[in-house]
């Protein structure tokens, strides 16, 4: 299966949405909220519907599966905010959009059956975009429900690195035998990318969500204790697939997620592009009982829980800690 016109083409319409993000971020930007009171914005409705053109336009037969629907945009968002989205789309598509038209490309490829299934988080961490720190785009491909593409759009990624080059932003991205790679968000050459080769869990880099709800704290603090972790050992704490993106490019070692709520099941869109990326890196991914992800189950990973995701070196490690911390 060669995948390099879709990773390209892939590449492309995040990094446009990226783009009408970050451009809607420098405008006062009041969200609005979804069932379960998290918060949606105009921005995830503005980087949906560019997705969704995008997709429409170069691949009509595939299936997509997006976290936003129509529905709510015309429920949720009042005349302003739909007016908004629709200037913003006019500006990045270059010629005007109407409301309709955003409604149907929220919605495209949502009643398709087919093999292949476009998979999209349009701002995945909106509580990170909220606060302008880490979020990004995700979009990755699923074929036979096996995610063989990923990429991520990322436009704080290196945000609190203190080495930075000042706050590009990056494009993450990775296809089923190509390997991953990282370049400047708007432009620049690829780089290839590796997950790290740290084997000792005491020095690893751990990261995990900021939502403290996103991750059972206690059970984290049990695993650190479990794998002999001091007070010192770096623990990073941050919005969205940028985790999975740190573990790829060797900027964290581990990333646990894990919902206390018993019944939670991880959402496709919060992990597919991500897998790629880092399996592609030569990471490794799992539920945290070590068990592989099963991407079949519709949107929700149904047949999995929580999450772990290491360089591969730390991961069985990790699970055997996490077996005892969670007894
Ligand atoms: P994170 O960036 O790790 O905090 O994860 C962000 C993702 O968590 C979002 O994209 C949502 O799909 C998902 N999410 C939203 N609300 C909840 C919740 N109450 N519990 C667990 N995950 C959630
Ligand atoms: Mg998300």
């Amino acid at each position: 299966m060669d995948l390099s016109t879709e990773l390209q083409i892939a590449k492309t319409i995040a990094r446009m949405a990226a783009s009408v993000c970050h451009n809607i971020q420098s405008e006062l930007v009041d969200p609005s909220q979804k069932a379960g009171r998290e918060p949606v914005t105009v921005a995830d409705y503005a980087s949906q519907a560019i997705i969704g053109n995008g997709l429409a336009e170069n691949f009509p037969d595939d299936a997509v599966l997006s976290e936003e629907r129509s529905e709510d945009f015309m429920l949720l968002l009042n005349d302003q905010q739909r007016a908004l989205v629709q200037r913003f789309l006019t500006d990045a598509l270059g010629g005007y959009v109407f409301e309709e038209q955003v409604a149907a490309w929220l919605d495209v490829g949502k009643d398709t059956q087919a093999s292949r299934t476009w998979v999209v988080d349009p701002i995945d961490g909106t509580k990170g975009f909220l606060r302008h720190e880490h979020y990004c785009v995700a979009v990755s491909l699923l074929v036979d429900g096996e995610p063989v593409l990923g990429v991520l759009a990322s436009p704080g990624f290196y945000r609190d690195e203190a080495d930075a080059p000042d706050d590009p932003g990056a494009l993450i991205a990775a296809a089923a035998g190509l390997g991953a790679t990282i370049e400047p968000l708007f432009g620049g050459e690829p780089v290839v990318i590796r997950a790290s080769a740290n084997n000792d869990p005491a020095r690893a880099t751990f990261l995990t969500s900021i939502a403290s709800g996103h991750t059972d704290m206690s059970l984290f603090d049990r695993l650190e204790k479990a794998l002999k972790r001091g007070p010192d050992a770096p623990v990073r704490r941050l919005d969205s697939q940028d985790k999975h993106g740190m573990v790829a490019t060797g900027l964290g070692d581990v990333l646990i997620r894990l919902v206390p709520e018993e019944t939670y099941r991880e959402k496709v869109w919060d992990h597919a592009a991500g897998y790629v990326i880092v399996t592609e890196a030569g990471g490794r991914m799992t539920d945290v009982f070590g068990q592989n992800l099963d991407w079949t189950a519709g949107s929700r990973l149904q047949n999995n829980r929580g999450i772990l995701v290491t360089n591969g070196y730390l991961h069985e490690k990790v699970l055997a800690a996490l077996k005892d911390a969670m007894a």
